[in-house]
């Protein structure tokens, strides 16, 4: 009896000491325990409606890191805090009050970098074009009205400012239903020189239509908002391997300030949490060391990102994963890398059913935490992975909150990260050079995003 038990129990062992060190049990046990023991979704919970939302610079980014950290050290992960300064901004009680033909308050925020400026009150009139010269409007003194669909650039307004004697701006939100999209006025951080606001769709539009019937709505602005140097920190855990070349897990940590930042990027924060944590119980020892980075200050311009890639400029980074809301994912991005390609066919071919429905995507983006990376040659890899629009429509908003977050999606999420994160960080014979700075622009080029980068002020290489 008590030898067959011991026989029984001796076969057991040997059984799951050949699974787990077979890789199908890992991967199956990664893509089970993304499903079965996801804790991504009541970390994000809990994170959300402690702290709100977690706009770089406040006390609620701050209370917010410090509970990933204990998180992170609740299972096992050191992480530690990476400081760097930026041009920091505080929302002040800034206003925008209709005065004619009605006085009440109008729903709308100043966006981010607008300064205090006295309270004034002015004529509204419509800019309805994008290029200075096309605008025939008298705009001296006045605030201009500016529809969804037009875009005015830095350097447009900055002449309307100069040139025209442009007063103020007030942006019609994209979405109706009293949204606000926050975001700041533009990418330099220095400080806005006229208030620039956004303002609801509906209240947009009604002043539109007061304009278009000559009634010459006016309207008052005062600003009390302060751009300012600021320091603040990304935070950075790893699992080391057993070489120190990297891999890069990603995610931006800060949000805007009026909701709680739980779709952006409470996702990408949850999914790079139970990432770590789902390696470090089921597969720890990988080859390659992982790092994971929640970059701070993303919404500001990137400043995290840049801040990272600068100090680890020389670390033997071979790739990086970037998650910026990441929802169902159902393709996969080689930004413009070829060398990724065999490695992300493969990969999307054995996930089976949860396999990517849609063809692998090979070009980069603009506008979040891949580019300081992709700027120094290290292939990097994005996914395309929708949020319905019922729910993604209020990202930037004050609805963007955890009831949002659907938690079969999330799982879905983690699984297929996990898996990614094993799969690479244990592939040896992977080839992934870094490109050079020549073969760098030639990317960026092909995919037609010079243009952009420099737009933005982040085309690092000289002409
Ligand atoms: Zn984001």
């Amino acid at each position: 009896m008590t030898r067959n038990i011991l026989r029984g129990l001796t076969l057991l062992l040997c059984i799951s000491s050949i699974l787990e060190g077979s890789d199908l049990s890992i991967r199956e046990r990664l893509m089970g325990a993304a499903y079965l023991d996801n804790q991504a979704y009541h970390l994000l919970e809990e994170m959300t409606d402690r702290f709100g939302g977690r706009i770089t610079g406040s006390k609620s980014n701050e209370q917010s890191m410090r509970f990933l950290q204990e998180a992170l050290e609740k299972k096992g992960i050191k992480s530690w805090q990476e400081p760097f300064s930026f041009p920091g901004w505080v929302r002040g009680k800034d206003e925008a009050i209709l005065i004619e033909p009605v006085k009440r308050p109008l729903r709308a925020i100043a966006l981010g970098y607008v300064q205090s400026h006295p309270s004034f009150s002015a004529e509204v009139t419509l800019i309805d074009k994008s290029k200075e010269e096309e605008i025939a409007a008298e705009l001296r003194g006045k605030i201009g009205l500016v529809p969804a669909n037009v875009r005015l650039s830095t350097k447009t307004i900055d002449l309307l400012v100069k040139d025209r004697g442009l007063k103020g701006l007030l942006l019609i939100n994209r979405k109706n239903g009293g949204q606000l999209l926050a975001r700041t006025q533009h990418r330099e951080g220095s400080p806005s020189t006229i208030p620039v606001f956004t303002i609801t769709e509906e209240e947009g539009h009604w002043l539109k239509r007061l304009i278009e019937r000559g009634e010459a709505p006016s309207v008052q602005l005062t600003t009390r908002s302060e751009t300012k140097p600021m320091r603040t920190a990304n935070l950075v855990a790893t699992l080391p391997g057993q070489v120190k070349e990297k891999i890069v897990i990603g995610a931006h940590f800060d949000s805007w300030d009026l909701g709680q930042g739980a779709l952006d990027n409470g996702l990408g924060i949850a999914q790079a949490y139970d990432v770590a944590r789902l390696l470090k119980t089921i597969h720890p020892n990988n080859h390659y060391t992982l790092e994971f980075v929640w970059f701070n200050a993303e919404e500001f311009g990137l400043y995290g990102s840049y801040a990272y890639m600068e100090k680890h400029k020389n670390d033997p980074i071979r790739a990086m994963i970037n998650m910026d809301m990441v929802g169902d994912p159902i393709g996969i991005n080689a930004m413009g890398f070829d060398s990724l390609i065999p490695f992300l066919e493969g990969f999307s071919q054995q996930l089976k059913a949860l396999s990517f429905t849609r063809a692998m995507d090979n070009k980069p983006w603009n506008g979040s935490d891949h580019i300081p990376f992709i700027l120094r040659g290290i292939p990097s890899i994005t996914l395309y992975a929708p949020i319905n629009e019922e729910s993604s429509r209020f990202y930037h908003d004050f609805g963007d909150t955890f009831d949002k977050v659907d938690e079969a999606t999330l799982s879905k999420s983690i699984a297929i990260i996990s898996l990614l994160a094993y799969e690479l960080a244990n592939d040896d014979k992977l080839n992934l050079p870094r490109l050079n700075e020549e073969e760098t622009i030639a990317l960026l080029r092909k995919a037609k995003l010079e243009n952009s980068l420099r737009e933005s002020g982040y085309w690092p290489f000289a002409d």
